[in-house]
């Protein structure tokens, strides 16, 4: 499978990831703010206002990491577990929640491979730059809908390919020579901003991403591009 600017094993790069996000977790805030231009920001809020969280609903924000998402998802009254592999990114998350005095959220650490929760247990499942760093995406996006009632809803935010011309030779040419510097000027790390940048990259184009989440059993899928597709949201329904 791909590891961003390599091949491995797929026994290898869950761990590989891991590695990736240990690393980053004290400056994964910082980090998206730079590089984005703070722009991250309003992906996520437009993601939040697609999902229509609603007061009650259980929702499940996986691969969760420092609780973006799920803090968004909260203020609606819903009840929030974050579930993410990386327990540093947890503990930046569970961090963030008690400066901004939040409880009520349920961290938990998990494999969006293979969940232990039971089926039919959500409303809604959100995923938000989580897909591709998982080895084994069909594989999320069946236990994704297996845990969600019928009527649930998937939403994944998450970059892609942008169709603008011109637009994807500047960004290319951006993240290539730009965000590794930025990762080695402020977190002192090139090669995990190397591997972030070679796996969106390597993330399948929005009709095969789309493609994939039919095959997982949902229906009414749709894709929502910003930015022309740098950056997606997908949805789909469980019925
Ligand atoms: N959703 C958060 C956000 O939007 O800020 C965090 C996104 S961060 C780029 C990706 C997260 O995916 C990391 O916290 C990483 O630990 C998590 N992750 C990677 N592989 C995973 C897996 N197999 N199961 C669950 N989480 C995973």
């Amino acid at each position: 499978v791909s590891f961003g600017y390599e091949d491995i094993p797929a026994t290898e790069k869950t761990a590989r990831v891991g590695g990736v996000f240990t690393n980053v977790a004290s400056r994964y805030d910082l980090m998206n703010d730079a590089m984005s231009g703070g722009m991250h920001r309003l992906w996520k809020d437009r993601f939040v206002r697609r999902v229509k969280p609603r007061a009650g609903e259980q929702i499940l924000d996986m691969a969760g990491g420092t609780g973006d998402i799920a803090f968004r998802l909260q203020e609606s009254g819903a009840s929030v577990t974050v579930a993410d592999i990386n327990p540093a990114m947890l503990e930046v998350g569970m961090k963030r929640a008690q400066e901004r005095g939040l409880d009520g959220l349920v961290w938990t650490e998990a494999n969006a491979e293979v969940l232990t929760f039971p089926d039919r247990f959500f409303d809604a499942y959100t995923i938000a730059f989580g897909i591709r760093n998982v080895t084994d995406i069909p594989a999320a996006l069946r236990e994704a809908h297996r845990v969600l009632r019928r009527g649930g809803r998937f939403f994944c935010l998450e970059f892609s390919t942008t169709t603008w011309p011109g637009f994807k030779e500047v960004y290319d040419a951006y993240s290539h020579k730009m965000v590794p510097k930025l990762g080695q000027l402020l977190a002192q790390d090139a090669d995990s901003y190397r591997y972030l940048i070679e796996s969106i990259r390597r993330f399948p184009d929005m009709p095969a991403f789309e493609a994939m989440i039919r095959d997982a059993g949902f229906v009414q899928t749709k894709v929502e591009p910003l930015l022309g597709g740098l950056v997606a949201i997908h949805s789909g329904w469980k019925i």
